[in-house]
């Protein structure tokens, strides 16, 4: 169970039942434009609504805002409704699209035209800004703002009915041009656009504008609280003036609160599809991205991202979130459910020496070192096996407690083994070491005459594992706030080394495990088998390291 925490929104909704507003139903709403994936951004939403449906027993609609044809495609409603379902929220029967509305909106402009508050403007879109004044001066009214009623209908149906070309009219709300809020300058509310929209084909030549549309989906909807990020707050104003100037039935409450931003990453969508379209990245589903997708395909689990959701809360100041607290919510998720195996990520050969030809030793080891309710799986001890690159220094310093030439090292649930000999080849790289292990030393035990050996190091067999790609994922940027330094320019903070592959080895017992299964490799990160990875190809992901590594580089700093 995710812990409840209170907000400023549950406050206000908690008043709103007490004094019986609403009959004391609560209704929310996600509204995602289906023009790219879901970042995490848009969890922070999701949680929000959903959470918000599920604490007070209301509902949640999904509503996908598709009112831009240009940029928007199947492909992203598939995904959305995908990401949503695998955060663990279920809209039911309450699936919508703004689109559903057209007809509706469209009689709703009507309405306005005949309440002497919308008219049709024949400015251009560079004349019409120049009408608008700007935040210190007024702006000027539109020589067609007083068409008469009868002509605005005539050409607004015109308009419908795809008379005209994209940019020579729109239809605009009139309000006040001297309103201190732009957002209440006449603003437009239909614009001409001749393109075909992936749900209603070309049945329409004008679409409404968000504005318009995001407050009448929300009353049809029959919404009560209608939640939205911060930039929204200028908006409010007209979501108001519509629904109050058109007596509808229902006026949803517009509360804004502050969006997610998150260090080391970019977020907005449209930078997101550069990422993708300039192949810094392998598509929106790559596990560096912050987008869920990417998220879900790295190995994050769905309840650490509801989590992180819950610990950063709801608030109205803009803040920026740091990635510790994202990953740390992964690493204690990830922790509380994950076997323990071994594996090596950057092999080098140890041939035991004195380990009798074809030997093979099984050894029952516990897949969770202080819960046995995980279960053992067996590990096979061979004459030949491999250590992990790190594990071993030729010209160690002091306190390295791992293998160094003539010094000794135990190997986890197994020998202790001393380096005889180092081979290299002909770059000076080490290729192989030559060990030879200790019989009486098994499962912990130290042999009379023999230090007690500090370090221990994983390793795995090399006739009896699995060779795989390691994918070592780290942050996509080196920068906390990507581009700050060049102008907003993103691309000198991407970092060269958010993805490097080794070739390494696990031990066999793994490669049964369900693919979507994670699992930690002790002293090294918790991983997942890749969606691509195959019998003849194996692929596993880091999700990310046993320890925040980027602590210390910040701390430093
Ligand atoms: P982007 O800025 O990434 O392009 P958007 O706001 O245009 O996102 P929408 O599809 O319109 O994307 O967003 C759907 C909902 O998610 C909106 O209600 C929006 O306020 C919310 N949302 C988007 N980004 C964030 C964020 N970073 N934090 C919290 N909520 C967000
Ligand atoms: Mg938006």
């Amino acid at each position: 169970m995710d812990t409840e925490r209170t907000n400023f929104i549950k406050q206000i909704i908690n008043a709103d039942i007490e004094s019986g507003k609403n009959e004391g139903k609560v209704v929310t709403r996600f509204p995602p434009e289906p023009n790219g994936y879901l970042h995490i951004g848009h969890a922070k939403s999701i949680c929000l609504n959903f959470g918000i449906a599920e604490t007070y027993d209301g509902s949640c609609h999904l509503r996908f805002d598709d009112t831009n044809p240009e940029k928007e495609d199947q492909e992203y409603v598939d995904s959305i409704i995908e990401d949503i379902k695998w955060l663990g929220y279920d809209w039911k029967q309450n699936l919508f699209h703004a689109s559903d509305y057209f007809e509706d909106l469209y009689n709703y402009a009507v309405d306005l035209i005949k309440l002497g508050k919308a008219f049709v403007c024949e400015l251009s879109a560079d004349e019409m800004k120049s009408y608008r004044g700007n935040l210190k001066e007024p702006g000027k009214d539109s020589p067609y703002r007083n068409r008469p009623v009868e002509e605005n209908l005539e050409i607004f149906e015109n308009m419908k009915a795809g008379k005209y070309d994209d940019g020579t009219r729109s239809l605009r709300a009139k309000i006040d041009m001297g309103h201190p809020n732009i957002n209440m300058r006449d603003p437009v509310i239909y614009r001409i656009k001749k393109v075909s929209h992936q749900r209603t084909g070309d049945k329409w030549m004008i679409y409404p504008m968000y504005d318009f549309t995001h407050p009448l989906s929300d009353m049809k909807e029959g919404i009560t609280h209608s939640l939205c990020t911060l930039e929204f707050e200028d908006h409010r104003p007209f979501y108001d003036w519509l629904l109050d100037t058109l007596k509808t039935p229902c006026h949803p409450q517009q509360i804004e609160f502050a969006r997610l931003n998150l260090e080391y990453t970019v977020m907005s969508k449209r930078k997101l599809l550069q990422l993708v379209n300039e192949k810094h990245v392998h598509g929106w589903d790559d596990p560096r991205m912050p987008t869920i997708s990417g998220m879900r395909r790295r190995g994050y689990p769905p309840k650490a991202i509801r989590d992180f959701c819950d610990v950063i809360g709801v608030t109205k100041k803009d803040s920026s979130i740091s990635m510790s607290t994202l990953e740390s919510s992964v690493r204690s998720e990830l922790e509380s459910f994950c076997p323990r195996y071994l594996g090596v990520v950057d092999p080098i050969k140890v041939t035991i020496t004195n380990w009798e030809d074809g030997k093979i030793q099984e050894i029952e080891a516990p897949l969770h070192p202080k819960d046995e309710s995980f279960g053992t799986r067996k590990l096979f001890f061979t004459k030949e096996i491999f250590i992990d690159r790190d594990d071993f220094m030729e010209e160690p310093p002091k306190k390295f407690f791992r293998l160094k030439p003539g010094g000794n090292v135990r190997l986890r649930y197994g020998y202790v083994i001393t380096c005889d000999e180092v081979i290299k080849d002909d770059k000076g790289i080490v290729v192989e070491l030559k060990c030879t292990y200790h019989p009486e030393s098994f499962a912990g035990k130290t042999p009379e005459g023999m230090k007690k050996v500090k370090g221990i190091i994983h390793w795995v067999s090399a006739t009896h594992s699995k060779k795989v790609t390691f994918n070592i994922y780290d942050r996509l940027f080196i920068s906390p706030a990507p581009g700050k330094e060049h102008g907003g320019d993103f691309h000198k903070d991407i970092n060269p080394e958010s993805l490097i592959e080794r070739i390494g080895y696990l031990e066999q017992e793994l490669i049964g495990l369900e693919k979507e299964k994670c699992f930690q490799l002790e002293r090294t990160g918790y991983f997942v088998q890749d969606k691509d990875s195959t019998t003849e190809s194996l692929k596993f992901n880091r999700i990310i390291t046993l320890k925040d590594t980027w602590a210390k580089l910040e701390k430093g700093k």
